[in-house]
């Protein structure tokens, strides 16, 4: 029998409850969604400033449909890189602060192309435990050997970085961790590359829009800046689109234009996304009150949630996992409160480590006081119960 192998290993994922589901959400992105025709607060998305569905966006992709048609129709390096695109990494440069930004599909293809075309067989990547899977992929795909040091374990990273015999080096880290909500200690990463000689990618992926007081990311979190520094974001989280770029210095960003193949193999995103995502970078500085309201939302949580039975890992950023350890006990938790009408995400392994599965709460500016307040009060219920 074709595939005979393939539906063992499905069986067996089944047992250990790991077959993962999708739903179909049937509205737009937000704090209440319909899926499988039910009504539900969500609390699954990346769209952490509440844009994805926002008016003025869906106006300017209307606008971008109408002067450039849907498809980009061809890669950036034929035909496929539109004014639009061209001016959005003029603006995402300038926002970041950096020389120059260049735009990727996806967050995943970015870390794939800035990776491979920096690093090489006899290179050594040094990556945190807990980074994203694009990061390792993109690790392995280039061929360097990569080593993992212990989550945010400066240390740890020090004893490998004073013992490797690679001449070239690139230390990889999530700025905000996707699983853990955490933050990397990026002033003594960017300390320990400058004593070492070594790159530094920092993937922003869930702290461009949210951090700092504009917005601005990570960097403006620390006031850093560096010329080693390799700045890469997606767009299709807090920026409420799709996309991603990497931003840096002029000679880094001309030689990702040459180098980088999931940027040269592969149609240029459609130009209407970059006419949207002009908007939104509008809309960071416009509307600020919304990073604002996700502060308060994120202490809200913390405050008023107080269940013995499970508890939030230490995080100030809209990424709230809630740890509650089993597979079974975490997929039950979640079906309950669906049954009381929250969606929450439960994340298992292989996604985080075993033994640490954990409801990904994310919370939105497009989320209400009165939205945390009832997750909170129906997680706190369920504790006494569970
Ligand atoms: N990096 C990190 C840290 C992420 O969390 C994600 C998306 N979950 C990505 C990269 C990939 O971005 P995209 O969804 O745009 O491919």
């Amino acid at each position: 029998m074709p595939f005979a192998d393939l539906e063992d290993d499905l069986r067996a994922r089944e047992a250990q409850g790991l077959l993962r589901h999708r739903r179909i959400l049937e509205s737009a992105q937000g704090a209440h969604v319909t899926v499988d025709g039910q009504n539900y607060l969500a609390f699954c998305s990346n769209d952490y400033l509440g844009l994805a569905a926002h008016p003025a966006l869906i106006e300017a992709a209307c606008q971008g449909a109408a002067q450039y048609g849907v498809g980009a129709g061809a890669s950036h390096l034929i035909l496929g890189h539109t004014a639009a695109h061209h001016q959005l990494e003029t603006e995402l440069a300038q926002f970041t602060g950096q020389d120059a930004a260049l735009l990727f599909s996806t967050g995943y293809m970015a870390n794939l192309g800035i990776v491979t075309a920096l690093m090489g067989r006899n290179d050594l990547i040094l990556a945190d435990k807990l980074n994203h899977a694009s990061l390792n992929d993109a690790a392995q795909l280039s061929r360097a050997r990569l080593a993992r040091y212990k989550h945010l374990d400066i240390d740890h990273l020090q004893r490998l970085l004073a013992t490797a015999s690679e001449r070239k080096k690139m230390v990889v880290t999530d700025a905000v961790f996707s699983m853990d909500g955490d933050i990397a200690p990026l002033p003594a990463l960017l300390a320990l590359c400058e004593r070492y000689d070594a790159y530094l990618l920092v993937d922003d992926a869930h702290g461009f829009g949210v951090l700092g007081e504009h917005g601005r990311g990570i960097l403006e979190h620390f006031t850093l800046h560096s010329p080693r520094l390799i700045y890469m974001a997606t767009l299709g989280k807090a920026a409420g689109v799709f996309g991603a770029f990497a931003a840096g210095n002029r000679i880094l960003i001309q030689a990702l234009i040459q180098g980088a193949r999931s940027y040269i193999y592969t149609t240029a995103f459609p130009p209407l996304l970059a006419v949207a995502l002009h908007t939104s970078l509008q809309l960071f500085r416009e509307e600020s009150w919304r990073r604002q309201h996700l502060r308060e939302l994120v202490a809200d949580l913390k405050r008023q949630l107080h269940t013995q039975r499970w508890s939030l890992l230490p995080s100030d950023t809209p990424i709230q996992p809630l740890l509650v350890g089993g597979n079974q006990e975490v997929v039950a938790l979640s079906d309950a409160l669906r049954a009381r009408g929250i969606l929450v995400p439960a994340i298992r392994p292989p996604t985080v480590p075993k033994g640490e599965a954990r409801l990904r709460i994310s919370l939105s500016a497009a989320h209400s006081k009165d939205d945390v307040r009832r997750l909170a009060e129906t997680l706190n219920e369920l504790g006494k119960t569970f």
